[in-house]
């Protein structure tokens, strides 16, 4: 493991929930806080150890809410992280939502070495933060892009489209303010509802699943249809390519220079390690999972059993769908040396049945989508399944 890892720490805390999104979250006053918190210090301890104390190349704070951490549990994470490996890592993204970073909690996050900050803005239209069930006001993402800017760290912007209820003129009226915050990078994800939340159901009290389900069919009713989604994206596109980003991921642009070299990591097929609950993890091409239910993964972590391993996982075609996804394609030259002919000919004859209808593009050694791909990457995705 000499290039090192890829680390991810998740905190699944919310100050709420949002009706539509299914990570392992859980209220921030819950009662297993403290619990959760030490059993993620000895789950980086042990992994750290398992490991042989390798080095983190990039580390990612995601949720959750990660920036609701208290500064003291903030150093509390850094001592263990450093305790378990060898910390230099080229970058450091903690996910924050609007109006939860104060100057302690930044101090707290800058002395375990932050240096990017992604922002859960979603929305600058108030009725898109109140369709979408969000707690913070469209001021507050601008203040919180003025703390990071000086602080001095770089900075992503979240936003969905296709709310119910929002129109192609809201989406343009979207993009045009999160460009003049002038961030290194946006992500533009559609609004997804899929309609099985169990796993995000257990930790939170409430009307749990009958609720949520209500919510999520009458916002279903009320989104754009798939042709309105896929004028936004390409709205995304044209305005995001004329404001100097690169769309360099189906989801992400970037200014030169300021891609997530974390996520860049899942995308290349590295090696990472992901703890806390819910937490995914791919080292030395097998990958695991933590239970995304708080109890379950306290006990896991407590007892130091082993994660569980994807037996259905198939990585050959998981990583020719990852590399599929960046602009820069696939490489089939490099693919072969790693997986053999019989994986890549599957994968060339997969492509070569979309390719007709110009999703693809094959040249030679080398495969990208195509921009009708981008839209409908799942068609392709689909094919490489084995
Ligand atoms: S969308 Fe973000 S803030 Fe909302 S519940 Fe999920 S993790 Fe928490």
């Amino acid at each position: 493991m000499t290039r090192g890892i890829g680390l991810y720490v998740h905190i699944p805390f919310c100050a709420s929930r949002c009706p539509y999104c299914d990570f392992a979250t859980a209220p921030a006053t819950t009662a297993l806080r403290s619990r959760y918190l030490e059993a993620l210090r000895r789950e980086i301890a042990r992994e750290g150890h398992l490991l042989g104390r390798p080095r983190v190349r990039t580390l990612f704070f995601g949720g959750g809410t990660p920036s609701l951490l208290e500064p003291a549990e903030i150093v509390m994470l850094g001592d263990a992280l450093r305790d378990a490996f060898v910390l230099r890592p080229r970058e450091v993204t903690l996910e924050a939502n609007p109006a939860t970073l104060d100057r302690a909690r930044l101090d707290a996050w800058l002395a375990l070495g932050l240096t990017r900050l992604s922002l859960g803005a979603q929305s600058f239209d108030p009725r898109g933060l109140r369709a979408l069930g969000r707690t913070h006001q469209p001021e507050d993402s601008a203040a919180a892009v003025g703390v990071a800017r000086d602080a001095g760290l770089d900075l992503n912007l979240d936003v969905i489209f296709g709310w119910p209820g929002q129109t192609i003129a809201g989406w343009e009226r979207d993009l045009e303010t999160a460009v003049a915050l002038n961030p290194d990078h946006i992500s533009c994800y559609p609004l997804e509802l899929r309609l099985d939340p169990e796993a995000s159901v257990p930790n939170w009290p409430g009307g749990g699943w009958p609720v949520l389900e209500r919510w999520r069919v009458a916002a279903a009713a009320a989104q754009p249809g798939d042709a309105g989604l896929a004028g936004m994206y390409r709205l995304a596109e044209r305005m995001l390519a004329r404001a100097g980003y690169r769309h360099y991921e189906i989801a992400n642009w970037a200014r030169r220079g300021k891609r997530c070299l974390h996520n860049l990591g899942y995308w290349r097929d590295r090696d990472w390690l992901g703890v806390g609950a819910g937490a995914h993890t791919h080292l030395a091409g097998a990958r695991s999972a933590n239970p995304s239910e708080l109890r379950a993964y306290i006990l896991r972590a407590n007892s130091g059993s082993e994660r569980v391993v994807d037996a259905e996982a198939d990585p050959p075609s998981e990583a020719a769908m990852l590399a599929l996804r960046l602009d820069s394609g696939l490489d089939l030259g490099r693919y072969a040396a790693r997986f053999g002919d019989a994986a890549t000919t599957r994968v060339r004859s997969a492509l070569r049945e979309v390719e007709p209808a110009h999703l693809v593009r094959v040249e030679d050694r080398h495969a990208r989508l195509t921009a009708r791909g981008r839209l409908l990457a799942n068609e392709v995705f689909v094919r490489l399944l084995p």
